[in-house]
């Protein structure tokens, strides 16, 4: 993908994907539509780490109604833009999620290996209910969307970071998101 030029904290980016009004309104539907079925449920929000952080504070300052949240680090073995499916946790959760309605918080769905062994991991925890909240939706590669309850945006599968999204640590803090072409800039 061809370069923008966008230079931003002294880094060229790629094009804006997403840009910041777009996530805004974006989370703010999410939040409509998480509250319609969750108001009366006292959900527990799992965040997953750490690129779903900034999504997740965000989302839940839409939501007006008793919550919980939790946070849960996980890695993936592989190249920092490919992944292998296999996923070890890092950080597990603190809360006992039995009997709780449960929905995982995540940044961004390429091939769904990783929510697919979340998704596992958490169900074997006997919860009363578990849906899945991703910001993101790559189009083409995930084999889970179908299984994804609350959708932010399907973008085309480019590697994108910003708004909580990485590569080897750097640009979470942008307010936007941007595609970023990985050979070009290694
Ligand atoms: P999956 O298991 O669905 O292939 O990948 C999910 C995880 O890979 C995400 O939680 C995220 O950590 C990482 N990932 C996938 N696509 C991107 C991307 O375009 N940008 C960034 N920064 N991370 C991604």
């Amino acid at each position: 993908m061809s370069s923008s030029g966008n230079r931003e904290f002294g880094y060229e980016l790629g094009e804006v994907v997403i840009p910041e009004d777009a996530i805004e309104k974006k989370v703010a539907e999410l939040g409509a539509d998480i509250a319609v079925d969750y108001r009366d449920r006292t959900p527990l929000l799992v965040g997953v780490l750490k690129g779903a952080m900034i999504f997740m504070s965000d989302l839940i300052r839409e939501l007006d109604f008793p919550l919980e949240v939790d946070m849960m680090a996980i890695s993936s073995y592989g190249s920092s833009t490919s992944n292998s499916g296999v996923v070890r946790i890092l950080k597990d959760l603190d809360t006992d999620l039995t009997g709780r309605h449960v929905l995982i918080v995540e940044d961004i769905v390429d091939s769904g290996l990783t929510l697919s062994y979340l998704t596992r991991n958490l169900l074997s925890r006997n919860p009363a209910s578990l849906e899945i909240c991703s910001l993101i939706v790559k189009d083409g590669h995930s084999r889970q969307s179908s299984e994804i309850r609350y959708v932010g945006f399907h973008i085309p599968p480019v590697f994108v970071v910003g708004y909580g999204l990485d590569i080897g640590e750097r640009f979470r803090n942008l307010r936007q998101i941007y595609s970023y072409d990985v050979e070009d800039s290694q």
